[in-house]
């Protein structure tokens, strides 16, 4: 009986998470498709090369990744309450709540900084994160395309030094509040740097990350060790990692192989005899070049 209130409880969860991916997607097309359409960097319309992938990817992390990930979070957080020491994590929760919220992007950024840079640097993690590298172009639906595992792996190390500094309140009336927002205002905004959208943000581009920032780092093999964070380009400039001239970039994509299809791109990684590897043909319609 408590199993099958235990699956029903889940479907119910998994049903819900369904609809509100529907209509944050719908607010998403809204948004981004007439100014992707009026101000693109180049035209490619919203059914661009891979789009239905894409649109899976967004399905599979915004439906299915979120469950793994909620327990894996909660698990982490429950680790690091046991083996900090109460006094520190007091002093944090003395501070005011908006205090907390900035303190946590910011901690929150480094953490994601170091995870995405990993993800480049560690030719196993690389292996999945390259499933994001494979877009042939830049919009807004490719912030969706990630593996599974990649996107768990970053979104805790996101959330680690969060714990571990004692910013977020593990346990108390509200224990998600903050890396629950710390998570939505980083993806909002991952969404915008995605989208093919030619503007610049001036004097911001100082404090915070734009299209033209995170494009360069979707270049094809020049540029992509350069501009990890997702909101806050001082990190970047803190490790030498900054790289934003006022060009945009030339081609995008990766030289590592990677199938055009989903399930593919979901086995590559786990598995890369396993799955169908197109070389030659992937990798020529990689690197799209502008016109
Ligand atoms: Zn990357
Ligand atoms: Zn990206």
């Amino acid at each position: 009986m408590n199993s099958f209130l235990a699956s029903h409880h889940l479907l119910s969860a998994l049903l819900s998470q369904t609809l509100q991916s529907f209509f944050a997607l719908a607010v998403l097309v809204a948004v981004f498709a007439p100014l992707e359409h009026f101000f693109s960097v180049r035209r490619v319309g919203l059914f661009h090369k891979g789009w239905t992938v894409d649109l899976g990817w967004y399905f599979i992390n915004g439906v299915i990744t979120i469950v793994p990930l909620s327990f894996l979070a909660a698990f982490l957080a429950a680790g690091v309450h046991k083996l900090l020491p109460s006094g520190f994590t007091e002093a944090s929760a003395a501070l005011p709540l908006w205090a907390r919220m900035c303190a946590a992007m910011a901690v929150g950024e480094f953490g994601y900084y170091w995870g995405h840079r990993w993800a480049h640097e560690i030719p196993l993690l690389w292996r999945f994160h390259a499933v994001h590298h494979s877009a042939a172009g830049v919009n807004f639906l490719v912030n969706t395309r990630a593996h599974p595992v990649d996107m768990i792996f970053t979104r805790l190390c996101m959330l680690a030094p969060l714990y571990a500094i004692g910013l977020v309140d593990t346990v108390g009336p509200n224990p998600s509040l903050i890396p629950a927002l710390v998570l939505i205002v980083g993806s909002v905004w991952s969404f915008f740097i995605h989208a093919n959208l030619r503007v610049r943000l001036g004097l911001f581009e100082e404090v915070l990350t734009s299209p033209a920032f995170h494009h360069w780092h979707h270049t094809y093999e020049d540029h992509k060790d350069h501009n990890y964070a997702t909101m806050l380009p001082f990190m970047d400039r803190l490790f030498g990692t900054f790289y934003l001239p006022k060009t945009w970039p030339e081609a995008y994509g990766t030289a590592t192989p990677m199938p055009d299809s989903l399930i593919g791109q979901l086995l590559e990684p786990l598995a890369p005899t396993l799955a169908p590897q197109p070389v030659a043909e992937s990798q020529a319609s990689y690197g799209q070049r502008l016109d």
